[in-house]
């Protein structure tokens, strides 16, 4: 029971350590010139403002990631992890990323039926599931994820060709 505890305790120390090295040092931390697609997140209950810039080709492939802005921790870091698993994924993959995110951090636990967050390996992402004891953060750290989503939903649009 305690090394079960300690374990946790120190998988919990080795998140706290991917966030704040994420927070201090953002990957992909600035404009995109070339950017195809692009969301702002705004959290004004913490007051982080993000602007999301992805590059999507035209076989829906994510070549490229960017973000600017001003947040907490939390929600820094997650754009900053967002950002470095999504180069090179499909948007349909990002997506899933996006949905067994925001699953997990609601709380909820997937169904053997729910591939929602079963068949996709949070990987680093598991660092922000511990901001799911303190629901008034789960914001901070899907802000860049629902950013992320409404850019790929606006694929729709006319793309600008110049
Ligand atoms: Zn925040």
């Amino acid at each position: 029971m305690t090394s079960l505890a300690q374990t946790s305790d120190e998988l919990q120390d080795l998140y706290r350590e991917l966030i704040l090295d994420h927070a201090r040092s953002p990957r992909h931390f600035g404009k995109l010139p070339d950017a195809t697609h692009t969301a702002e997140g705004i959290n004004p209950l913490c007051g982080d403002k993000l602007k999301m810039y992805f590059r999507i080709d035209g076989d829906d492939r994510i070549s490229d990631a960017r973000f600017e802005g001003s947040g907490c921790a939390i929600s820094v870091a997650s754009a900053s992890l967002l950002t470095d698993m999504v180069i090179g994924l499909h948007t349909d993959e990002a997506l899933k990323y996006f949905s067994a995110l925001v699953t997990r951090l609601a709380g909820v636990q997937p169904t053997d039926n729910d591939n929602a967050g079963d068949d996709i390996n949070l990987g680093k992402l598991r660092a922000l599931e511990g901001v799911r004891e303190f629901p008034s953060r789960v914001k901070c750290a899907t802000l860049a994820w629902h950013a992320l989503n409404s850019a790929i939903q606006r694929k729709s649009q006319p793309a600008t060709t110049e």
